[in-house]
């Protein structure tokens, strides 16, 4: 079966372990290994997902290249409580394309979702939704507005991850 590799990048304290976790577990906070496989079925297809947490890209930065390199697809992650977070995930994807876009074919998108996590706590939010859906339309990719601690939206961001990959494997064949 085809393994699709992905990370799951953004700043330290965005949720990106919580995302992984409550993805892979179906839990919230629990320890878990940080290279998670994990087997799902997407529009009735099988499939191996490979989630890379990663640890932040201002921490690691040549661990992130590295991440970058060995990854297929882009989970990018902010909090909606932290505009830096967001500016973040800028500069991310700036590193994502100078790595990866000298081996790809200007056809072939990069497999991109953007994600706001803590949409639970309303009162604390700092980006609003047009500013999330407004980038996603400026990268031609996909945005979700998700909650770890609640669940909400954590599912469709990693089937929006592996169709984009699956649309990918089917223009490389043509
Ligand atoms: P990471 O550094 O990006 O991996 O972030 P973590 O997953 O470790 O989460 C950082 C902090 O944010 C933790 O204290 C979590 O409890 C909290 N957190 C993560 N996701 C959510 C969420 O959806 N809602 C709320 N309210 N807190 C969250
Ligand atoms: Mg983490």
């Amino acid at each position: 079966m085809r393994v699709f590799q992905c990370a799951v990048m953004g700043s330290g304290g965005v949720g990106k372990s919580a995302i992984t976790v409550r993805f892979m577990n179906g839990s919230y906070l629990e320890w878990y290994d940080p290279t998670n496989r994990k087997q799902l079925s997407v529009d009735d297809q099988p499939c191996l997902l490979e989630i890379l947490d990663t640890a932040g890209i201002d921490q690691y930065l040549t661990l992130n290249d590295m991440f970058i390199r060995e990854s297929e697809g882009f989970i990018l992650v902010f909090s909606l409580c932290q505009r830096d977070s967001f500016d973040e995930i800028i500069r991310t994807r700036e590193a994502i394309q100078r790595i990866k876009s000298p081996e790809m074919n200007q056809d072939v998108p990069i497999p991109l979702v953007i994600v706001g996590n803590k949409s639970d706590l309303l009162d604390e939010r700092e980006i609003d939704s047009t500013e999330g859906e407004k980038l996603a339309l400026n990268w031609n990719c996909t945005y979700y507005e998700t909650s770890a601690r609640t669940a909400s939206n954590i599912v469709p961001v990693f089937e929006d991850i592996v169709r984009q990959l699956r649309r990918n494997d089917l223009i490389k064949k043509q």
